[in-house]
């Protein structure tokens, strides 16, 4: 049996990093040398300065590799420097499609800064395969895809738009941080680009923040190595290491999540103050039957709204669980006001064009036992007088 035999809850343990041959440790050394003695004048080693390449880097860089099916993994300062990096692998006067919400950090940076570098770009829906066809133009070069995209959960056809990409001969690049591997592999279903903000799901545990990106071909592996190396945005040793024992228990921690948000999805989804549930999980929901072709599972993240933004603020001043932050995929609850927060950066006409409400929130839910929060819920809910909201 070789590891890939094993299921991805074995492999999150029983992996190539599991024991450090050196001495048999079962926990990943943390190597701070920056630099390395080279024995031979004519050869270097394997290792001689660890922005380039760093054992305890490296070995986050191969657990995320075998976890996503790749050929390379790489682990960055940040999932923004994920992103970034990886979309340096474009030049001047290439364009990019990507989906219309998107991270608000990955917004700006294709808005404000890669236009200054001549790299042009198109929102589209990207659950809608026609208006993502009409928007290649001879010179597109990659799709970006996010999904369940941020903060309304929408569905894209990894696999299609993969195939639309390769017929245009550009790169597929998939923003994975809402499911992790654990419950979607891109790269399985054409993807060339894997990307993730390591701070969320794959840590775990609002602690680090920490970026990957897993590559499909040994082309495109060595032109992301000299990205990574020239930019010079890694993973600092002590951070992966954080990230490299947050993946041992990704699988337990998103399947407790992902049960209990279904369960609060459909609370909410029957309670008279909430508008409307986005959560792939629900039957309900416009691309239910695809998120089960392309995923494992609709993951822990839901958002809903309410009837506006002063029931919003009534709910969130008397709500005692989740903490109010940013951020999400970790073990505590955490709720945010995607308007205000993830998606300030956003110009608010760009936010409603996009259907991003004022009194829209988005729950990342987390370890606790669901009926203590709904509960929590339902109290909060009850400072609101029933009877302003008619669904
Ligand atoms: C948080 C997040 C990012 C950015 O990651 P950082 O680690 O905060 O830089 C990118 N994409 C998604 C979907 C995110 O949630």
């Amino acid at each position: 049996m070789t590891n890939e035999d094993y299921s991805f809850q074995t492999r999150l343990l029983h992996n190539s990093h599991k024991i450090d041959p050196a001495t048999g440790a079962v926990s990943v050394p943390i190597q701070h040398a920056s630099t390395y003695h080279q024995a031979d004048i004519d050869q270097f080693g394997k290792y001689d300065y660890s922005r380039s390449l760093n054992p305890t880097r490296e070995a986050l860089e191969d657990v995320i590799a075998e976890l996503e099916g790749g050929v390379k993994g790489f682990a960055f300062a940040s999932g923004m420097a994920a992103i970034s990096t990886a979309f340096l692998l474009l030049s001047a006067g290439d364009h990019v499609v990507i989906t219309e919400d998107v991270y608000g950090g990955t917004f700006r940076m294709v808005t404000e800064v890669l236009t200054r570098l001549g790299i042009e770009h198109t929102f589209v829906d990207m659950t809608n395969l026609e208006e993502v066809r009409q928007a290649v133009r001879p010179n597109t070069k990659a799709f970006y895809v996010e999904t369940p995209s941020n903060p309304l959960l929408k569905v894209t056809d990894i696999r299609a738009v993969s195939e639309l990409a390769k017929e245009t001969g550009a790169l597929t690049f998939v923003d994975n941080t809402f499911l992790t591997p654990a419950l979607q592999r891109p790269l399985e279903l054409g993807a060339d680009i894997v990307l993730h903000s390591a701070t969320k799901f794959l840590a775990g545990h609002s602690d680090v923040v920490a970026g990957l990106a897993v590559v499909k071909d040994e082309a495109l592996a060595a032109r992301l190595g000299f990205l990574q190396n020239s930019f010079g945005a890694v993973l600092g040793v002590q951070d992966a290491w954080l990230v490299l024992r947050g993946l041992k228990t990704l699988h337990v921690r998103l399947l407790q999540s992902q049960q209990s948000a279904v369960k609060i999805a459909h609370f909410l989804d029957a309670h008279p103050l909430v508008r409307n549930v986005y959560y792939p999980g629900l039957g309900h929901h416009p691309q239910h039957a695809l998120q089960k072709l392309e995923a494992q599972g609709p993951g822990a993240v839901l958002s809903f709204e309410l009837e506006d933004e002063e029931a919003l603020r009534t709910f969130v001043s008397h709500v005692k669980i989740p903490v109010f932050a940013v951020s999400l995929g970790a073990v505590e609850s955490i709720l945010s006001y995607p308007a205000k927060m993830s998606h300030a950066a956003m110009p608010p006409e760009d936010r409603r064009k996009r259907g991003i409400s004022d009194s829209l929130l988005r729950l990342s839910v987390g370890l606790e036992n669901p009926d203590d929060l709904i509960a929590d819920f339902e109290q909060a809910f009850s400072y609101t007088k029933a009877g302003t909201t008619v669904k």
